[in-house]
């Protein structure tokens, strides 16, 4: 005789499946063996929604890399911005344990984006964190230190900026580097943890940081994945 799991029992495992570390799901989030569709949660403090343009770069970012054949489902959910000076990985947490409604279920893997209307508590001068993937279905970005940073004389536009953090963010998920999608050729900076060695590629450790707003400028592209980062997705499930 089987016993149905009480809706109690199927919630823990609902959320336990997003308390994993960083890279945890890169296959499940890459692959379509047990996946076929992802939903991507954005949950925005008011005034503080990222461009369309973003969203839609990061569309084409899963859909060039992820082997999703039913598609990408987007949702958008907008909180009260709370005014905090800062904001800790633990507040971070905390503020997705209250907002996130979306959650792997069935065939559907879902992650989630928070943007915030202040900056990291980790900050120091001129050195910023600009996003962070904390889970392994988890991602915040700091979206008022993009907001300040960008649209003005000698700054890049916003959309350029929202774009690469979030990417970048998205690339930790998908466990770039080594960080859960093994190397196919040696190419971990790990003097700066999971990142690539070529400061040109999308997975560089500054593109994460205040050192990418100079790189953005004018005609800059927004970087993309290098063939090492490419070459790690494919080997991992991807496409
Ligand atoms: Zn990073
Ligand atoms: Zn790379």
């Amino acid at each position: 005789m089987t016993v149905p799991a009480c809706k109690k029992d199927s919630d823990r495992r609902i959320k336990k499946f997003h308390r994993q570390e960083v890279g945890h799901s890169a296959r499940d989030i890459l692959s379509d063996k047990d996946y076929k569709s992802i939903s991507v949660e954005i949950i925005f403090m008011s005034g503080f929604r990222p461009t369309d343009q973003a969203i839609e770069n990061l569309k084409q970012l899963i859909t060039s890399t992820c082997n999703k054949p039913d598609g990408i489902r987007l949702v958008f959910k907008e909180i009260t911005a709370q005014g905090k000076t800062s904001y800790s990985i633990d507040d971070v947490k905390t503020l997705e344990n209250n907002h996130r409604e979306e959650f792997t279920y069935k065939k559907d893997l879902a992650v989630c984006f928070l943007f915030l209307d202040g900056p990291s508590n980790e900050n120091q001068g001129s050195s910023m964190v600009l996003g962070h993937a904390y889970y392994n279905t988890s991602m915040v970005i700091y979206e008022k230190s993009l907001q300040d940073n960008s649209g003005g004389f000698g700054e890049p536009e916003l959309y350029k900026l929202e774009t690469t953090v979030m990417n970048h963010e998205f690339g930790h998920i998908l466990g770039l580097v080594n960080l859960g999608s093994a190397m196919y050729n040696l190419h971990q900076d790990a003097a700066h943890g999971s990142h690539c060695d070529n400061s040109n590629c999308l997975m560089h450790w500054e593109v994460e940081t205040g050192s990418i707003f100079s790189n953005l400028v004018g005609n800059s592209p927004i970087p993309v994945f290098d063939q090492n980062c490419l070459r790690d997705l494919h080997e991992n499930g991807g496409k």
